[in-house]
């Protein structure tokens, strides 16, 4: 999957916009799927389910990383998020319910909104009139509730519904759906190691393929000498009689790849008559490889630059 063209494309591109949220999530509902990662579905030119497969799989191999990002909720019905949280008067079912704060006259019991108390300095109990001068001992506060200005219930667990804005059906709290959007981070260790690995090797590949060369990667080669050699990309184009083959090696070292590197491959090329030798390094070849480099015709490129797009690789 890691040779796929479009998986190197990716990777450019994640390592590209780092610090964009490339990899966000938005809600879209399809025959399929429920999710769509846009920005990368229009840099690749997939559909959303092969994005969100792909995604998958890279996080298996550790490239990315998951994460919440966020949560949706919506209609059963017609999938719309315009979803609203009503409340309910559990008797008569009527939405007209009004948030007072409540009194108890413990005289009488009597319970109802402050304001059946009158509004001036004096609380009168507007059952038995009696005048409420002392919270606690004559009255209590029973908090914020509900009044039901419909049948006058007073309510301390409203019925909740979520109302569709969209298809004006009505859901009980449980039954509209959820849905969890996660997005995907590059993994920063991977990172470095794409930069110098994957993306070059992909960038060499689909640039021979496309000179029509038939592309092997760790390929096992028996050389004339009878030695058998593991080369990295081993490239072959066959016209008439002819053929041409490439052996690209891919090197990297902490600063500097040495001769010993360059030497090897130009051993190997020559082993298997390849007519070119490439190879990838990473960071740099040292003065002196950098010497039998020339000598031998060997063509060498940085890795680094190979993960930018417009590069040209001539062979
Ligand atoms: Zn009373
Ligand atoms: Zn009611
Ligand atoms: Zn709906």
């Amino acid at each position: 999957m890691l040779n796929d063209p479009k998986v190197a494309r990716l990777f450019e591109f994640l390592i590209d916009h780092q610090k964009t949220p490339a990899l966000e999530p938005v809600f879209a509902p399809r025959r399929d799927g429920w999710v769509s990662y846009p920005s990368i579905e229009e840099q690749l030119g997939v559909e959303s389910d092969y994005v969100v497969r792909l995604l998958e799989d890279l996080r298996r191999l550790g490239y990315l990383h998951k994460q919440f990002h966020d949560k949706v909720l919506f209609c059963p019905a017609c999938n719309s998020q315009d979803l609203q949280l009503v409340i309910l008067c559990p008797k008569c079912h009527s939405a007209h319910l009004l948030r007072k704060r409540f009194l108890k006259h413990n005289n009488c019991g009597y319970v109802g909104p402050e304001e059946n108390f009158g509004r001036g300095e004096t609380r009168i109990c507007p059952k038995c009139r009696d005048e409420l001068v002392l919270l606690g001992s004559d009255y209590q506060n029973m908090g914020i509730r509900y009044g039901c200005g419909d049948c006058g219930e007073v309510v301390e667990n409203p019925e909740e519904k979520w109302l569709c804005r969209s298809c004006g059906r009505f859901f009980g709290k449980l039954d509209v759906r959820e849905l969890v959007l996660y997005r995907y981070e590059v993994n920063p260790a991977q990172l470095a190691k794409l930069k110098v690995e994957r993306i070059p090797k992909a960038r060499v590949h689909e640039f021979l393929t496309r000179e029509g060369y038939e592309i092997q990667e760790s390929a096992l080669a028996t050389g004339r000498s009878g030695a058998e050699h593991q080369i990295d990309l081993l490239a072959t184009k066959r016209s008439g009689p002819l053929e041409h083959r490439i052996v690209v090696g891919f090197a990297s070292a902490e600063k500097e790849v040495d001769s010993e590197e360059v030497i090897k491959l130009y051993a190997k090329a020559y082993d298997v008559d390849a007519q070119d030798t490439i190879l990838v390094v990473s960071p740099r070849l040292s003065k002196d490889a950098q010497n039998f480099a020339r000598h031998y015709h060997i063509k060498v490129f940085d890795a680094e630059q190979l993960n930018h797009p417009n590069v040209n690789i001539s062979v």
